[in-house]
């Protein structure tokens, strides 16, 4: 077997070490155990409910007869990161939810511990190239830029590469995999096995990563940017992966300080930084109702945190974030306060967070007189994130929405300037990683089109 590429690794004494993993991987038996219950149905329902259309009763099936690398072969033909969406891909409410036994009240396929039985256990033994190594075409000397290293960009990179056209990939992060490296819970998928995907993509071809290295507007780049400009003088095409900006920020009285933290913030730390430390924080309170805030609550909760708790300034049938994933949550002590705003941060004379204040809410509005002041050392804000997609528009004929999300054809994915493709968050607002995949393969379709012509 040849060598992984090297790609900077994660350091020791990280939180997200101490996770265990929510759905361990099935042994053997286990897998084929469960690939039999499957029914195999016709126009299955499970496939319609895939962003990515993988052939699933037909994988299952190939489990179920002992050929597990052509399960992988189902999989990744569809959707290249089928490795880490069998771990991050919220099943219950696409495949698993869409399966025929929830309409008969029994536990619905697992269909994303079966994709992770098949793609981990191929992929270990040799990668994507092993997999690969005869459709590999050769080189065609085009040259593709691809904006950000998370999974759009990698899902575009993977299948270009194997098309023969070198990619370079800017990230302006010192780590490459986006939100799947930096992001995902830890108890679903950890940031070095996302490191291992990453690896596996690099086989496939000419593929170079250049991270800290951030594509700016404007003419000139200074050291750690490019710009946009040379980008377009010098590939044949780019795609652009941006994902989302930093968090947002609340406004409440004193926000701004330690112990205040954004959550996708607060869990890149958790993910990567190891001198990020809970010591000390024994309550905690999470403002949001997304999947963000659960995850961060749900984490912290985990990280023995005494008292975390969720606040949301609406009811619980507003929140956003999936049922199955509160109620996970809950398992492991997060409480859930609705129709509560926080209004302030309490500090003492060094600064440190001390408590909150929060009022009672009305239509997501305080109710002035209703506060009541809670205990706490540590507030996370999961109440959106905003948009890092300004530079688009450094691409001539790249237009931005009105919410900020990057203008493409649906069908291509391809911007106003026709050398340029872009998919993922930047452009779905925030869906999650197997959107991010499917964007990026139908933008490489076209691109490859565009590129042969
Ligand atoms: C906390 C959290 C948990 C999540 N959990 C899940 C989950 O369990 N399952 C799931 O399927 N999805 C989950 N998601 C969503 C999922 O992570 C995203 O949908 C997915 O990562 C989108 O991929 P992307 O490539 O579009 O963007 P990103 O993953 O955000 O990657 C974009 C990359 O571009 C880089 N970049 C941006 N601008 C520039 C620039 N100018 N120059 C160079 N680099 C740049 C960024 O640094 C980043 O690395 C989660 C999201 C969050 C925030
Ligand atoms: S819907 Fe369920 S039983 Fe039918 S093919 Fe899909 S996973 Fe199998």
């Amino acid at each position: 077997m040849r060598p992984l590429p090297v790609l900077p690794q994660l350091p020791d004494g990280r939180l997200e070490e101490g996770f265990a993993e929510s759905k361990p991987a099935y042994n053997e038996a286990e897998a084929v155990t469960e690939a039999n219950r499957c029914l195999y149905c016709v126009d299955a329902p499970c496939v319609k409910s895939c962003p990515t259309g993988i052939d699933i009763p037909e994988f299952i099936r190939k489990i179920a007869t002992g050929n597990v690398k052509g399960a992988a072969r189902t999989i990744l033909a569809e959707n290249i990161l089928g490795y880490s969406c069998a771990r991050v891909c919220p099943v219950e409410v696409l495949c698993a939810g869409g399966c025929v036994y929830n309409a008969w009240g029994r536990q619905p396929i697992a269909i994303g511990r079966l994709q992770r039985f098949a793609t981990e256990t191929t992929l270990a033994q040799g990668g994507m190239r092993a997999l690969y190594a005869s459709k590999i075409k050769p080189k065609t000397g085009k040259r593709v830029a691809l904006v950000g290293a998370g999974p759009a960009s990698l899902a575009a990179a993977a299948l270009l590469a194997m098309e023969g056209h070198e990619c370079v990939i800017f990230e302006r992060k010192q780590y490459a995999g986006g939100l799947n490296t930096l992001g995902i819970a830890p108890y679903k998928l950890k940031a070095n096995d996302a490191m291992k995907e990453i690896a596996w993509i690099f086989e496939l071809g000419a593929i170079e990563l250049r991270t800290g290295t951030s594509v700016v507007s404007g003419d000139i780049s200074i050291e750690g940017t490019v710009t946009a400009k040379s980008l377009l003088r010098d590939f044949d095409a780019v795609f652009l992966g941006l994902g989302l900006g930093p968090d947002s920020a609340l406004g409440a009285k004193n926000e701004a300080g330690p112990g205040v933290y954004g959550a996708v913030d607060l869990i890149e730390k958790i993910k990567s930084d190891p001198a990020m430390t809970l010591k000390g924080v024994t309550h905690a309170l999470v403002i949001g109702g997304g999947n963000t805030a659960i995850d961060i609550a749900h984490e912290l909760a985990l990280l023995n945190v005494g008292d975390v708790a969720m606040v949301y300034r609406r009811g619980r049938e507003d929140m956003s974030a999936y049922a199955h994933e509160i109620e996970y949550g809950m398992k492991h002590g997060v409480r859930v306060l609705t129709e509560r705003v926080l209004t302030e941060v309490v500090r003492d004379a060094s600064g440190n967070v001390t408590h909150g204040k929060l009022a009672r809410a009305q239509g997501g509005k305080p109710v002035p007189g209703t506060e009541e002041t809670v205990p706490c050392q540590l507030i996370a804000m999961a109440i959106g994130q905003s948009r890092a997609t300004e530079v688009a528009t450094a691409f001539d004929g790249v237009a931005l929405d009105s919410k900020g999300r990057v203008v493409v054809d649906p069908t291509t994915h391809r911007t106003g300037n026709a050398k340029v493709w872009s998919g993922g968050d930047c452009v779905n607002g925030g869906k999650e990683v197997v959107n991010a995949a499917q964007e990026a393969k139908l933008a490489v379709r076209d691109m490859l089109r565009a590129l042969a012509g």
